[in-house]
């Protein structure tokens, strides 16, 4: 009974195994069945496979076709073992000689027409290709420049069936397809903090936030720059590492992002309240793909008017939060995408967005103002280190504060030399951060600052939670490393204790 075998990759979030596909020809009346847990969108793929060969003028076996698919217990989602499929189904038939098949990893759907189409996901394929041992890869020519990011692997790009038929039968290799048109790059540039006029406080809140990695909230009427701001905090932050590149491109290519190269900076995600909750925590009616959150992985992720998004949605930040990392369930398959993301919460004070503007009119009722804030409170205000009240700039100091402006890339030298403080300072840890230091090393590792009865003051009034009081440890230590001390100091500790309090800053780089 003639035989043949090819290769794919099974992705279960972010973590690939290669699926080995066999095909075998004969021994009983013409059909083709499908073996090995395969999905609905699998079944489709055996319609797709026999079109795609008839109109490519290959002749589909008239006898029993067997695929097998394994290892069985891999649930296997998704319409990308197409090509593997035909590779295996043409070999056995004789069809095609099959050169190379058993160093070859396969990642591609087909069309009816017989044309090799983009897949989500080419990036960890081919990661998970390279460790697994293989040398070779084939995959629709409109993701080669995306699957040759990594690197240890030969990358062929197929249009179509027949392109692929001609490279198994060792023939020359198709024209590589022309990179993507870069009129939009995919990883810009963060746009500039000299945009952003005034705001001193709030800048400073923001380059605290950038060097300790604390979640910020932002909270003040419409117009006053909070989108602007948080727009800019990816800007702040030190580029990702070799690894953390990977990684996030790994999942930005499984959320369906067009990748130019592999991404250097950390990503920025804005999901809009009426956002649904598969494309915010990841989900999909096949392949299990990452949402937002996970894309914002490593980088920012940006709540504005955090009130309007429904309390499931919030509430569903709750674990990402605490973990760093999401699980999607499914009948037969969990998911994991990390999801370790910088949050920042934008917020009117009131739903019309006029309760703290000095001359305008609110139009909310106290029940309103109360109901809106609470919805606020939990799963999101407890994790969030700084607050921060932005209110209207005056137009007469416009001018000048535009003058007195500091450049992203003078900002960014000060988180950068911050976090190297950090990471002497927590070197051994597991943490490199400020704001992911635990209660219990801050109170009893570290060496506390000056001034803790403002602390104690704070608590025993009502006014700090003890949790609270870690917060604003770990704040204080933000400051301290942005001033180049060695330990916090009182006025550290108070500038923190503001910040967290969402106070003017009493202390600090006031200009
Ligand atoms: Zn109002």
């Amino acid at each position: 009974m003639p035989q043949a075998r090819a290769f794919s990759v099974a992705l279960v979030g972010l973590d690939g195994q290669p699926v080995e596909v066999e095909a075998a020809i004969g021994g009983g009346l013409p059909r083709t069945v499908l073996v090995g847990l395969p999905d609905t969108a699998l079944y489709e793929a055996r319609d797709r496979c026999k079109a795609a060969a008839a109109s490519s003028g290959l002749e589909w076996p008239n006898s029993l076709v067997t695929i097998n698919l394994s290892p069985a217990s891999l649930p296997k989602a998704g319409s990308h073992y197409d090509i593997a499929i035909l590779a295996a189904v043409l070999a056995a038939a004789g069809v095609t000689r099959g050169e190379r098949l058993d160093d070859t990893v396969l990642v591609g759907e087909v069309g009816l027409d017989g044309r090799v189409r983009a897949v989500r996901g080419v990036l960890p394929a081919m990661l998970a290709a390279v460790t697994s041992g293989f040398t070779r890869a084939i995959v629709p020519a409109s993701m080669a420049h995306e699957a040759q990011l990594v690197e240890g692997v030969e990358i062929i790009g197929v249009h179509t069936v027949r392109d692929l038929v001609g490279v198994l039968d060792g023939g020359p290799v198709p024209v590589p397809e022309a990179p993507p048109s870069s009129e939009e790059p995919a990883d810009p540039t963060p746009p500039d903090l000299l945009d952003v006029a005034g705001q001193v406080d709030a800048r400073w809140a923001l380059e605290v936030a950038a060097a300790g990695r604390h979640h910020i909230w932002l909270a003040g009427p419409p117009g006053v720059g909070k989108t602007m701001l948080a727009e800019r905090l990816p800007g702040l932050l030190p580029e990702l590492g070799t690894a953390e590149s990977l990684e996030v491109s790994a999942i930005h290519s499984l959320a369906g992002r067009r990748l130019d190269g592999l991404v250097a900076r950390p990503p920025y995600a804005a999901p809009h309240h009426s956002t649904s909750m598969a494309s915010l925590v990841g989900g999909g009616p096949r392949l299990v793909t990452p949402g937002l959150i996970s894309v914002a992985h490593r980088g920012v992720l940006f709540l504005d008017e955090a009130a309007e998004f429904p309390a499931k949605v919030l509430d569903a930040l709750r674990t990402p939060l605490e973990l760093g990392a999401v699980t999607i369930g499914r009948s037969q398959v969990q998911a994991r995408f990390p999801a370790d993301f910088q949050l920042v919460v934008a917020s009117n004070p009131c739903p019309c967005g006029m309760a703290s503007t000095p001359g305008a009119a609110c139009t909310c009722t106290p029940m309103a103002i109360r109901r809106y804030s609470e919805r606020l409170s939990g799963p999101i205000r407890d994790r969030v280190d700084i607050t921060q009240v932005l209110r209207p700039i005056r137009k007469t100091f416009l001018a000048e504060a535009v003058h007195s402006a500091e450049s992203t890339a003078v900002v960014a030298d000060r988180v950068r030399a911050a976090r190297e403080r950090q990471a002497y300072r927590l070197g051994g840890t597991g943490w490199s951060t400020n704001s992911a230091v635990r209660g219990s090393y801050l109170r009893n590792q570290l060496p506390l600052p000056d001034g803790l009865e403002h602390l104690d003051t704070a608590v025993s009034r009502g006014r700090l939670s003890a949790r609270g009081v870690d917060r604003v440890l770990r704040l204080a230590w933000t400051v301290a490393d942005l001033g180049g001390r060695d330990r916090p100091s009182a006025d550290d500790l108070m500038t923190a204790l503001s910040m967290r309090r969402g106070e003017p800053a009493t202390t600090g780089r006031v200009a």
